[in-house]
């Protein structure tokens, strides 16, 4: 099927890996699409059967998000009033909150319960710009709920227009056995994942309250024996060292790391770590945001992504996201945009198709009611969204916002 987007102003990304420069090409005219793909973009249009009249807006590549905690079932708002009062993680806990109430209900769903309820996140995700997301299991920590959840990512990926790629994070947490007797399980558990390809990274979640570096460190090149790519949770809660460890260790990314130090920012420099930023996480739990500046300053290719989930985050927007960004962690819109582009898709593995709009990429693209991508966090609401396209087919159209921004 061939289609033109007419009259838009594109901005964009280049190419095919992580950018550290975070510069932007901007052209005006018409983006022709045949089978999905980009062929053409230039000021000549064509007798093309599918017009999409532009009229001047703004288009975009889709918006990418590298991390998210889809699928999972069940609320924890009481935890999030506690938190807004004051409360302790201790005292969440004890009153019967943390990961581990997740984890019971994930346990209890079935597996269309999983599903559904993934489906309708996936949604919300695209009427916000998403078209490409990251999923993961880590809320099942035993063989049955972690392969059930892996099963549901492959179901809803089978089931929505935008691209999934499913991350194995069985070590979310501690479960009552403890680490070392969980760990040799986990290994079990990643022969599975392996022989049935259920995901492309295994994760872990280092950190205080979770499992030891020593512990991270052996499963880490377990994993990397088995043939996966390596992504971790590192430096949210505190610094222990294991961002910079992961860095050496060839992981794709390193995650959170609000802590981080000078010294493992410089070994992500040298390595070309990709960091994935979680602003909005602690912006929802209220704690201190990742050092972004000193990152990009030392030549850290880095990436925006949502950390959408039932605990510690469920914002999802990519519009709040790049605000947060820009407002609390001092990013230029260029560098938030690239982050939750181009960026956001190297780190997914996704670069050569998708994270820019360019000749041969997918036509996956929004065109926002904004004038430039500076109006982004100015503005931060999925409202500026007024058309989503995902392999060249509208999936997505906003016709409630008029009249036009500007
Ligand atoms: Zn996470």
């Amino acid at each position: 099927m061939n289609l033109e987007i007419r009259n838009v102003k594109i901005a964009t990304a280049t190419g095919i890996s992580p950018v550290t420069d975070y510069v932007l090409k901007y052209i005006t005219g018409n983006i022709k699409i045949s089978d999905g793909k980009i062929i053409s973009i230039s000021n000549e249009s064509s007798e093309s059967e599918n017009v999409f009249e532009g009229d001047g807006m703004l288009a975009i590549p889709g918006f990418v998000d590298p991390h998210t905690h889809i699928p999972f079932v069940g609320d924890r708002a009481k935890e999030f009033l506690m938190r807004a009062k004051g409360a302790k993680y201790s005292e969440i806990l004890k009153a019967g909150g943390g990961i581990h109430s997740t984890v019971d209900s994930v346990r209890k769903a079935s597996f269309d319960d999983l599903v559904t309820h993934g489906l309708k996140y996936a949604r919300w995700f695209l009427k916000s710009g998403v078209t490409a997301i990251e999923c993961k299991s880590g809320y099942g920590l035993d063989f049955e709920n972690e392969i059930k959840q892996l099963e549901a990512i492959k179901r809803i990926s089978e089931n929505i227009p935008q691209k999934v790629v499913s991350t194995f994070l069985g070590a979310h947490a501690v479960p009552s056995a403890g680490e070392k007797a969980y760990l040799t399980e986990l290994k079990h558990m990643l022969d599975v994942v392996k022989e049935k390809d259920l995901a492309k990274f295994v994760d872990i979640f280092c950190d205080e309250g979770a499992f030891s570096v020593e512990g991270s460190v052996k499963y880490m090149n377990y994993a990397k024996s088995k043939g996966f790519k390596i992504r971790v949770h590192a430096d949210e809660l505190s610094s222990n060292g294991f961002a910079g460890i992961a860095s050496d260790l060839g992981a794709t990314s390193v995650d959170h790391l609000a802590m981080c130090s000078k010294a493992e920012i410089k070994k992500m420099a040298q390595n070309k770590t990709m960091a994935v930023l979680l602003p909005l996480t602690s912006f929802y739990l209220k704690n201190a945001f990742a050092p972004a500046r000193a990152m990009i300053d030392e030549g850290v290719p880095v990436a925006l992504g949502s950390d959408f989930n039932p605990g510690s985050n469920t914002f999802y927007s990519p519009f709040l996201n790049i605000h947060v960004a820009v407002n609390h962690l001092n990013m230029t819109p260029k560098e938030a945009f690239v982050a939750h582009t181009l960026n956001a898709a190297c780190v997914i593995g996704l670069e050569e198709e998708i994270g820019t709009v360019e000749i041969g990429k997918r036509a996956d693209i929004l065109i926002l009611d904004a004038p430039d991508i500076e109006y982004i966090p100015y503005m931060p609401t999925n409202e500026l969204v007024r058309a989503v396209f995902i392999n060249g087919v509208e999936v997505f159209e906003n016709r409630d916002s008029f009249p036009r921004q500007n």
